[in-house]
């Protein structure tokens, strides 16, 4: 299935969009139709090779005020239609995006760098997550609550009208569809503002879904600048919350600006999580999954386990062991099937990682594999970073404490269980934590004491849509996926409905 990408990506890109969106050019998705934008150049570069392969405008105030004006009308046909209806178009999304899956995950590898196998697992992931909030659109029962009145008093869970979803570059396409389907399920419509370097997979994903049968209007991808066009869409009149997946100092603004106008917001931010080794541990699953836990997405994933706490009493020959297994890792260009990671996806993430790295080697850690720019036949220009394991590392140090978002894994070295929550917890995250141990105890100790949204025994980056997810601390706050999920796109009414037969005398006033 390996596919040759010629003119640096243009030629594939091109292609893929022609047949995906019926266009070559390329701006919004508002209410149906592609829209041009107005604004800004903003230059789509290919991270394998590091050349320009399109150019779109950024959308800004207009295009956003026609977005919400169409997501409002789209919102209130949505609401109106029964729940077992959209249920039954959200299915049919996720079977849209089946049909269309090798192609998005070609879109997705070229313009987002990412290794074509990961790309077709999140395009299935994607699809899961229609189908599972397809089953959740005729089970939003409420309560019958027995108040002490004469009153039948329950709750309706209601959408909020028009959100704002916000998401980043790492993981397109997965972190769009993560977003929309629960918004839909619960009655919204949405604007989202996909990141500027990485637009188009999320476009596309908008046409699919209405293609299957959502409304034009009740998704809407606006395609653009933070500062601009993302702040327009908060800023809106008509945007009633606001999910936000990014960085932490992103998410402060955004909490910031949805404050202002007295709108709730989720935010999805950063890790910096501890994948914790014991001595009792099967060190050779834990080996792998340490490798799984950094490198897989070339270390851009916010769960990705940057920091290795392990037992001293293994320290030397875990770090060993993940130094020669990381040297032997394909490094190469994304959309070859064997490649296992990719290029980081732009230039001042690249330079982000080096300069890091670089700090950490100037603080005492030492580079036992990797450290430096990958060379790639085909992607000279490309942002490639070997894989990187850096030894010596104490917590205090910036590799420790700083999220590299890169494939660089800095291994602390600890003597005991208290030792290891102690590093664990220093820090001012708290989005995914990992324990390797056959004792089955500690496990849950660990479970319960490490700072963490999510945590693994045994294993790690296990997700489903299922399961709820997000962060402590300044990995932010409010969960996505599973009933909490779903729960963050409604709100809560509470209806009382007057059963006493001599319900206006017990008022005391009278009739007259
Ligand atoms: P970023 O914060 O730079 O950008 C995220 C989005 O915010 C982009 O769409 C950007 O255009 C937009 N934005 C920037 N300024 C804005 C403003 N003033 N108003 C409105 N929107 C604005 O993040 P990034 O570099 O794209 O992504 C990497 C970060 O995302 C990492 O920190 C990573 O851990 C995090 N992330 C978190 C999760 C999660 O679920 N917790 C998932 C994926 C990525």
């Amino acid at each position: 299935m390996t596919f040759t990408v010629e003119n640096n990506g243009e030629a594939q890109v091109a292609g893929l969009l022609k047949s995906l969106l019926g266009t070559e050019t390329f701006g919004s998705w508002i209410n149906g139709a592609l829209v041009e934008g107005h604004g800004e150049v903003i230059n789509l570069v290919n991270p394998a090779t590091g050349q320009v392969f399109m150019q779109y405008q950024d959308a800004g105030d207009q295009n956003v005020n026609d977005a919400a004006q169409a997501a409002v009308l789209a919102q209130s046909q949505w609401w109106s239609m029964t729940a077992t209806a959209r249920g039954r178009a959200m299915y049919a999304c996720g079977q849209k995006i089946r049909e269309a899956a090798e192609q998005l995950a070609k879109l997705e590898s070229i313009s987002a760098g990412k290794p074509i196998r990961d790309c077709r697992v999140e395009v299935s992931k994607v699809s899961e997550m229609f189908e599972y909030y397809a089953g959740w659109c005729d089970k939003m029962t409420g309560q019958v609550i027995p108040v002490p009145t004469s009153h039948l008093n329950y709750t309706r869970h209601e959408p909020y009208g028009v959100v704002v979803q916000i998401t980043p570059w790492n993981a397109p396409i997965f972190t769009g569809g993560w977003q929309i389907a629960p918004a839909i399920c619960a009655g919204n419509a949405v604007l989202l503002k996909p990141s500027e370097l990485t637009p188009l997979s999320t476009t596309v994903l908008a046409k699919l879904i209405e293609e299957a049968g959502i409304p034009k209007g009740l998704v809407n991808i606006v395609n653009g600048l933070g500062h601009t066009t993302g702040a327009a869409a908060i800023a809106n009149k008509a945007s009633k919350k606001v999910v936000f997946v990014g960085s932490p100092k992103t998410g402060g603004l955004i909490a910031g600006a949805a404050a202002q106008r007295v709108i709730p917001c989720v935010l999805e931010l950063g890790g910096k999580s501890a994948n914790i080794v014991f001595d009792d541990a099967d060190l050779d699953r834990a080996v792998v999954g340490a490798q799984a836990a950094i490198f897989a997405a070339a270390g851009q994933s916010c769960v990705s386990g940057s920091r290795l706490l392990v037992h001293s009493n293994v320290y030397s020959q875990v770090v060993e062991r993940l130094a020669s297994a990381a040297d032997k890792i394909a490094v190469n260009l994304p959309w070859l099937e064997d490649t296992m990671v990719g290029p980081v996806n732009n230039i001042n993430q690249f330079n982000h990682i080096k300069g890091l790295v670089a700090e950490g080697v100037a603080q005492g850690a030492t580079v036992a594999s990797g450290g430096q720019a990958g060379e790639v036949a085909g992607g000279e220009g490309g942002y490639f970073y070997k894989p990187t394991v850096l030894g010596d590392v104490k917590n205090s140090m910036s590799v420790a404490q700083e999220e590299i978002f890169g494939p660089v894994v800095s291994v602390i070295p600890f003597d005991d269980e208290e030792q290891a929550i102690e590093i664990a917890n220093d820090s001012r995250f708290g989005l995914a934590g990992a324990v390797w141990t056959a004792n089955v105890g500690r496990a849950h100790r660990m479970a319960a004491q490490v700072n963490a949204g999510t945590f693994w025994v045994n294993s790690y980056k296990a997700i489903n849509v299922m399961s709820p997810f997000g962060g402590f601390g300044e990995s932010g706050y409010g969960r996505s996926s599973g009933y909490e999920g779903l729960l963050e796109y409604t709100q809560t009414k509470s209806v009382w409905v007057e059963t006493a037969k001599d319900a206006a005398i017990q008022f005391g006033y009278s009739v007259e």
